[in-house]
Parts: structure tokens; C-alpha cells; sequence
């Protein structure tokens, strides 16, 4: 996919937030009046927090868990702007949700995991959104589908929303240990290639379901250049009414944040860029190699495929790639590769020779065809 055009303004022009990263914080659920304030006023307290959250109308699993305190609520969000000055943002799913945040002063809005993965349900949104200059945060479908994130982002552009942030949440799956939802970075960083002026935050509450891996997280989206993080926090999380194993309380919030290191992707340090650019020449080499590597590789391929095809032998032979398999990952492993990467690339590169092979045999015979010989 080639680079998508979004008409997006940037992050910096409308939000107020010095260094990076722009933090949003507050509960999973509004509970009570009492909770929201307390938890509002000791966030605003660290002096970090530019945004508090809140879900009013709770998108849960089944249906005898807490569903959130309804429109209630946003008399509370209110107040917290009142007193606190933060702004505030709730998750919207229905087009009368949108009507009473934006009735109530809600500062932004965000739509969830549950939502995105919807495009009537997103339609319905972007139509309630037209002729509003409100900010959207879109978090990703709860499935590994860019294109169902990527739509989602473009039906509420298009509705004249210039204001988009996406959230990374993380993917619902079965593989998603030690994680709640697995984040998988290559989804985002995909998506930071296709829109590069589109600002992308990091939920590491949602992606973790617990409180001890907040750190790593926030640290790798932070490595990974994302513009901000929305971490859960609650004034008391052991009662909290939903997500109570991931919140963590505003203290602990401060902490986590100070503990992170900001790196820049910019420096005028004249000894390490020099370094770097060798560096880079050097990679830049070996990629080169790699490529003329694998050509040559899939030349060999072909070469076989007509052997085989030939003499009537099947493309896949299990045991010679098992073989290949082994071997490969014992040699990786000397070499200090890591197996997971291994198995993955080996995959690639059988499935291409695969194909290649495919290619081949399903190719009339005539007279003229290339051959090995
Ligand atoms: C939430 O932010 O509380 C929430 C319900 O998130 P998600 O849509 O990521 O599950
Ligand atoms: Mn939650």
C-alpha cells in the first residue's frame, strides 16, 4: 500500500503539551461523583497529565458486568474541567453519546476497540461528527485488520474531522500471554508509514490487563516515536468496577512516568552522527548482500522446480525442509539470532520458494520452456 492522504493538523497545533509525551489519564469507568474528583484532582496534581479520561458508557463482554453510570456521568466530567483544568475525553459509540459529550463541554472523544472493528458503527459516528470541531481518538479494532483501523480513521476525516489520534491498544487473540492484548508494533509502525502526519498514542493499560508491565510498554511505544500514552488510573483501584488489575493510582502514575527515558530522534552531536552514518553504510552493504542473497537463492529455486517437474517429484519435500529447518536455527542460535525471528524468516523464504515452484508447475510444458539444463 502506498502512502494515504489524511487531512490531519498537527498534534502540537492544538493541544498544549511541552516535551513529549502527551499523557491521558483517569479511570476505566466513571463510578461516582466522589471518585471522579478525587482521582481528577490528584492527577492534575503531578502537573503531567494534559488529558483526564473517563468511560461513561462501558462496551463490556458480557452483559452483567458494569456498564458504566451513564450520562450522569458527564456532570462529573464537568466539574473535574472546573476544577482541576484538564481536559477531558470520553468513549463514544452511538450518535447520542456524541451529542451529549459535545452538549457537556467534553473536550475530545474516543472511540473503542469494540467500535472500530464496526464500519456502520463508525459510518453512523463520522455522520453525528460532521459540522464539529471536535478532536476523535480511534483506537484499533480489537483484530489485527490495519485496513479496519486505517478505514475507520479515513470515515471520520472525511466527515471534516482534522483533529485524529490513534490509540495502539493492542489485538485480541489466542496467543496473547503474558499480555490482555497483544501489542503487535509492526501494525502501528505500518500505519505511521502510510500517514505520517496522523499522531499515534499507546494504551498500555488495555495492552498489558495488569499494572507490572506498564513500564516496558510505555518505554518501547515511547522508543518506537508514538506521541503519547492513555494509561488507566484510579483513585483506588483494588475497588474499582472494571479493569481494576490494570489501573494504577495517580502516585504510581508519576512514578511510572518519571521513570521513563525520552529519547530524541534528533541530535547535533557531531561524534555520533558520524558514527551512525558509518554504522548505516555498513547496514546499508550488508542489505545489498541480502538481497543479491535471496535472488540468487530463488534462481536456485526455479532451477530445482524445473528439475522436479521434469521427473514427476513433488514440490514439498518435508523431511529435506525439516532438515533445512534444524540445522538453520542451530547454526542462528551460534550466531546469537534469536529463534522466533529465525522461524519466522524461514517461513518467508519457503513459502516464496513454494510459490516460485508453483509458478512453475503450473506452467504449460512446450518445447521453449526454460529449463534447468
Ligand atoms: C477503555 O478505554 O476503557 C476501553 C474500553 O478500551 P478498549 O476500547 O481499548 O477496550
Ligand atoms: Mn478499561
Amino acid at each position: 500500500m502506498n502512502e494515504i492522504k489524511l487531512d490531519i493538523i498537527p498534534l502540537h497545533e492544538w493541544i498544549n503539551f511541552n516535551s513529549r509525551p502527551l499523557i491521558i489519564s483517569g479511570p476505566c469507568s466513571a463510578e461516582s461523583r466522589e471518585q471522579i474528583l478525587q482521582t481528577a484532582k490528584a492527577l492534575a496534581k503531578t502537573g503531567i497529565v494534559n488529558v483526564f479520561r473517563a468511560g461513561i458508557w462501558k462496551p463490556r463482554t458480557r452483559p452483567d458486568s458494569f456498564e458504566g453510570v451513564g450520562k450522569k456521568g458527564l456532570d462529573w466530567i464537568k466539574e473535574v474541567k472546573e476544577k482541576t483544568g484538564l481536559l477531558t475525553c470520553v468513549e463514544v459509540a452511538t450518535p447520542e453519546h456524541i451529542e451529549l459529550a459535545i452538549i457537556n463541554g467534553v473536550d475530545m472523544l474516543w472511540i473503542g476497540a469494540r467500535t472500530t472493528v464496526n464500519p456502520f458503527s463508525v459510518q453512523e459516528i463520522a455522520e453525528a461528527l460532521k459540522g464539529f470541531d471536535i478532536p476523535v481518538m480511534i483506537k484499533n479494532p480489537v483484530n489485527p485488520d490495519l485496513k479496519l483501523w486505517l478505514g475507520a480513521i479515513e470515515r471520520i476525516n472525511h466527515a471534516g474531522i482534522h483533529k485524529i489520534i490513534a490509540i495502539h491498544r493492542g489485538f485480541n487473540s489466542y496467543e496473547s500471554a503474558p499480555y490482555r492484548n497483544a501489542p503487535i508494533w509492526e501494525i502501528p509502525i505500518e500505519l505511521m508509514r502510510l500517514c505520517p502526519d496522523l499522531p499515534i498514542i499507546c494504551d498500555p493499560s488495555h495492552i498489558t490487563g495488569n499494572a507490572f508491565l506498564l513500564e516496558s510498554v510505555c518505554q518501547k511505544a515511547l522508543d518506537l516515536e508514538m506521541d503519547g500514552l492513555m494509561i488507566e488510573s484510579h483513585i483506588n483501584p483494588k475497588y474499582a468496577l472494571s479493569d481494576k488489575e490494570q489501573q494504577i493510582t495517580p502516585a504510581e502514575l508519576e512514578k511510572l512516568i518519571s521513570q521513563l527515558i525520552i529519547r530524541t530522534n534528533e541530535t547535533d552531536n557531531d561524534e555520533f552522527l558520524n558514527k551512525l552514518k558509518e554504522l548505516r553504510f555498513e547496514i546499508d552493504k550488508v542489505d545489498v548482500e541480502l538481497i543479491q542473497l535471496l535472488s540468487k537463492r530463488m534462481e536456485i529455486v526455479e532451477k530445482i522446480g524445473y528439475y522436479k517437474k521434469e521427473n514427476n517429484i513433488t514440490i514439498l519435500q518435508i523431511k529435506r525442509w525439516n532438515n533445512i529447518v534444524k540445522e538453520s536455527l542451530e547454526l542462528g542460535e551460534k550466531l546469537g539470532l534469536s529463534k522466533e525471528f529465525l522461524v519466522k524468516l524461514l517461513r518467508l523464504i519457503h513459502e516464496e520458494s513454494i510459490q516460485k515452484q508453483t509458478e512453475i508447475f503450473n506452467k504449460k510444458t512446450s518445447k521453449n520452456n526454460k529449463s534447468y539444463k
